[in-house]
């Protein structure tokens, strides 16, 4: 739940309205104050079971939510514009304009209204905002998607020099919602890879910072980016802004942190503060990642990809979908963070894999593990709502019953094989103090309501003064059962009931029939006339009223004492904050290598040798993605090998060293799986550096320090950039940024441009990898022309994938094979996709023109003018087909005699004729 308030606050101030004589009224000058400082949020000011909301906001909320814009008094002679929302439903409204970039800020009553009126009759009561809610800190379920982190995330920069390229940024962020806190630094080059990694809620840069030309398109195309005021990221005050927070003495224990990432942290931080007014959320102590620890993947591999979701933005269709067989939601957390961020350390690696091939083997040990995790609740967010105070019973259960499975895990894991993880998980899991479950346990009852404020939490028998309070409260109710008894039988009216709701408190009813004799003598001297409504009476009466009060009060009092044992309880785990931490990541982390391993044994994979080699080498690769989608389908998916090993001995000494790997050039018809077998293969990378089996036969894979995936055309209209200049852009980034050990998918580069500088850019591009670059790539292409480059560059392997040709169609056998593709066959995938078949067979014709005029001559000029390695002595490659030679037996052998009209026929003859003319 949200908005948790004092409970009885419920008494509404009058409407802020002046009297529209241009005086302002106290309520209306204490809602302008308020609003005033908070000039960026939307204000939702509380008036009774309402937040209301006034002028521009009203009117902002009002077009954003769809509900109903009111007036409500004027001010300064001016029409006062409100709307408001329920105060039990406020949740929904604010993850509507949370997620519509709204900042919204709480202001509750805060003060019993009774206390305001003993100040007078024209005082009004105490509000003060209590929490602002934006997108990077929420905590609430409703609000948050619980397969995901929400981070927060803070920037810092520092600019070596004028211009920008050589500055260096601090990334701070945290997930106030399950108390992780990191830290990293990247350059400029790095900097959108890293949000991309982190998909933070919102983001937090400073004023200079958001302004900064060179980076406001990068702003732009990021959801929620809040520029603040040059204090929350002042420097000087970093060191001891963060070391009060989490009450150190210096910040030296969290180890040795640049002032530039105090600075992000302390960022953060204050944020926290700031939003959370003076609540202090269990954040855990700032942690440094190791530059170049992760695989760095930038935004438009991921997004290329489709590792959190699919190009149209769904996960359905996703790698994370895919994989996931995780049982709880901090699992699923985990296993999104590590997709996210693949390792770089092959033991690091390792050890992750150590733990899933202990769980492929030990059958028994992960099924019971799994069904145990899986009644397991969230206990870090439960935590987390607890400490800023909005938890309620439900929370206390989830801690109570998550430590219980970690007890329980930890039991079931001492006579399982150990493994590192295991080790470390299993210390996690006994880390929490017993007794506090065991106390848990003694307090709740049973069938929790969601607030503390609806009480009967607490549940019989754990407190002696508790039970005694509602013995009575009880008791007193079943007086007011014999009291209506008693009425009935005296006034001889049968339907007369005692009934109650909260604007009369208890009340006598009878049916309007009877309402007259009950006004009448002797009953008058009894009952006391309150309401009457279309059907009934009402009364009361002064033995109802000294009843009522007596009730009030034992229920007054009971929730009182519940909501003390609720605050003792919530103290307890909040003392235990870390403990519980450490548990809930031990059970996430037991929940993903379990579930990998599932996912192993569902979908055969094997565990991947990962090391410190530019080895590239798997043996019956697969798409983990397409692979599952044909198997709903009921079709085979067709395994591939692919080494881009660097060439061992002499021959990769020459041009390339030990580390340069190979480049696969693959070309082949559409829709032979081209771009399939692309993207399994960097598939395959991610998921063996996150620590996951993979799908194939066998792998070996030298650590991937950079994966890069680009696609030829994809369009950006969003950023404003054509789908030629985006391609560009794109290209540009990998060839300046790949190193020798990166991977690099190029698929169809070169095709949003003309057919000569698209082969151009192409060709060029293939030279820098190989010779510059040197890292291990995959690149398809439609040119066949780049074919003829393997004679030249040594490491540059052709590869194309079969089709076969069956009564003039085209059969795809998505097999890769050594090689080069003879042709497109993009006649043969038109003819497929049904064009007409006059249109079919013009574009025969016209293809044979085309071909007769021998696209590959000026190729092979080109190679033997090669500036770049004119020394190169290869043994050569099985010389290019001239297709030129046989263009015109060829264009024979596409002819189908008994397909074709006798116009086609002489039509086919003279391009015969002009094609022999020409060669
Ligand atoms: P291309 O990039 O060459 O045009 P794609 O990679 O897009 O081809 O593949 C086209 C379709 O062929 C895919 O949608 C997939 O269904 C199927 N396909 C690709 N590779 C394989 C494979 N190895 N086994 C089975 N089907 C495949
Ligand atoms: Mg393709």
């Amino acid at each position: 739940m949200a908005l948790t308030h004092p409970a009885g606050l419920s008494e509404p101030d009058p409407p802020p309205s002046g009297d529209g004589n241009g005086r302002v009224t106290p309520v209306m000058e204490q809602y302008i104050e308020i609003k005033a400082a908070n000039p960026d949020c939307l204000l939702f000011y509380r008036m009774g079971d309402f937040y209301e909301l006034f002028f521009e906001d009203a009117e902002a909320a009002s077009r954003a939510l769809g509900i109903v814009l009111t007036k409500r008094g004027k001010h300064r002679g001016q029409d006062i514009p409100m709307c408001g929302v329920p105060v039990h439903r406020a949740d929904e409204y604010l993850h509507r304009l949370i997620a519509q970039g709204f900042r919204v800020a709480v202001c509750e009553q805060t003060e019993d209204p009774a206390e305001a009126k003993k100040r007078g009759a024209k005082s009004i009561v105490q509000r003060n905002v209590i929490r602002l809610v934006t997108a990077g800190t929420l905590t609430e379920d409703s609000l948050l998607d619980a397969k995901r982190n929400n981070y927060l995330l803070a920037i810092a920069r520092a600019k070596l020099s004028s211009t920008d390229t050589d500055s260096r940024f601090a990334l701070a962020y945290l997930d106030i919602s399950t108390g992780e806190f990191r830290i990293s630094e990247c350059d400029r080059n790095g900097l959108p890879a890293e949000i991309a990694r982190l998909e933070p809620g919102e983001i937090l840069v400073s004023d200079a910072l958001y302004a900064d030309a060179e980076l406001t398109p990068l702003w732009r195309s990021l959801p929620v980016v809040t520029p603040l005021a040059r204090d929350v990221f002042d420097g000087a005050s970093a060191e001891r802004r963060l070391a009060a927070y989490f009450a150190v003495a210096t910040v030296d224990a969290f180890g040795a942190l640049s002032r530039l990432e105090l600075t992000a942290a302390a960022a953060c931080i204050t944020y926290v503060e700031r939003t959370q007014i003076d609540k202090r959320p269990p954040l855990s102590p700032p942690t440094r990642e190791a530059a170049g620890a992760t695989l760095a993947i930038d935004a438009a591999t991921r997004a290329n990809l489709e590792l959190m979701r699919t190009q149209s933005g769904e996960r359905r269709g996703s790698l994370i979908a895919a994989i996931d067989r995780t049982v709880t939601v901090a699992g699923a957390r985990l296993l999104s963070q590590r997709l996210a961020a693949p390792l770089t350390d092959p033991d690091a690696i390792g050890r992750r894999l150590d733990t899933v091939g202990l769980f492929v083997s030990e059958v028994d040990l992960r099924a019971e593990l799994r069904s145990r995790l899986a009644a397991a609740p969230d206990l870090a967010r439960a935590l987390a709502r607890l400490v800023v105070g909005r938890g309620g019973p439900r929370d206390l259960a989830a801690i109570r019953d998550g430590l219980r499975a970690a007890n329980e895990l930890a039991a079931r894991l001492a006579s399982a094989p150990q493994v590192a993880e295991i080790a470390d998980a299993m210390a996690a899991l006994r880390q929490p103090d017993p007794a506090i479950a065991a106390e848990l346990s003694a307090a709740l009852g049973e069938d929790l309501p969601l607030f503390r404020r609806d009480g009967g939490f607490i549940g019989a028998h754990y407190d002696e003064t508790l039970d005694e309070t509602r013995a009575l409260r009880d008791e007193s109710r079943r007086v007011v059962a014999a009291l209506q008894a008693r009425y009935a039988d005296e006034t001889q009216v049968r339907g007369l009931k005692i009934r109650h709701n909260n604007v009369l408190g208890y009340f006598v009813e009878v049916t309007a029939q009877h309402g007259d004799k009950l006004m009448t003598a002797p009953w008058n001297a009894t009952f006391i006339h309150r309401q009457t409504l279309a059907g009934q009476v009402r009364f009361t009466s002064t033995e109802l009223g000294a009843l009522e009060a007596k009730i009030a009060n034992a229920a007054d009092r009971a929730l009182g004492l519940e909501l003390e044992i609720f605050d003792r309880l919530a103290a307890g785990a909040i003392a235990a904050a870390e403990d519980i931490k450490a548990a809930a990541q031990a059970l996430a982390a037991i929940d993903v290598a379990a579930a990998l391993a599932t996912l192993a044994v569902e979908r055969s994979y094997v565990r991947p040798e990962v090391d410190a080699s530019h080895d590239f080498v798997i043996a019956g690769g697969r798409h983990p993605v397409v692979e599952q989608a044909l198997a709903r389908d009921g079709g085979p998916f067709v395994a591939n090998d692919c080494d881009l090993s660097p060439p061992r001995g002499a021959q990769g000494g020459a041009q390339g060293g030990a580390a340069a790997g190979r480049i696969y050039l693959i070309t082949g018809p559409n829709m032979a799986g081209k771009s399939t077998y692309l993207r399994q293969n960097a598939l395959i990378a991610v998921l063996a550096q996150m620590g996951s089996f993979v799908p194939a036969k066998q792998a070996r894979i030298g650590v991937v320090d950079r994966l890069f995936s680009r696609v030829g055309a994809a369009d950006d209209l969003a950023r404003g950039r054509s789908t030629f200049m985006v391609e560009m852009v794109e290209t540009a980034a990998i060839l300046n940024q790949a190193t020798e050990r990166s991977l690099v998918i190029l698929d169809e580069i070169g095709r949003g441009t003309s057919t000569f500088d698209g082969l151009s850019i192409a060709w060029a591009a293939i030279e820098h990898l190989h010779e510059t670059n040197r890292c291990r790539a995959l690149f398809a292409t439609h040119f066949h022309e780049l074919t003829a480059l393997s004679a030249k560059l040594t490491r540059l392997f052709n590869a194309t994938v079969r089709v076969k040709e069956w009564h003039g169609d085209v059969v795809f056998l998505h097999e890769v094979v050594p090689g080069a593709a003879d042709r497109s066959y993009g006649i043969q995938v038109a003819k497929l996709a049904g064009l007409p078949a006059a249109v079919i067979a013009r574009a025969k014709l016209v293809l044979a023109e085309l071909e007769a005029e021998d696209r590959m001559s000026p190729a092979r000029h080109l190679i033997d003018d090669l500036p770049l390695f004119t020394a190169a002595a290869r043994p050569a490659a099985p010389p290019p087909a001239d297709r030129a030679a046989d263009a015109v037996t060829k264009a024979l052998a596409d002819l189908h005699p008994d397909e074709m009209s006798p116009r086609e026929a002489l039509e086919a003859l003279y391009a015969l004729k002009q094609l022999a003319k020409s060669t």
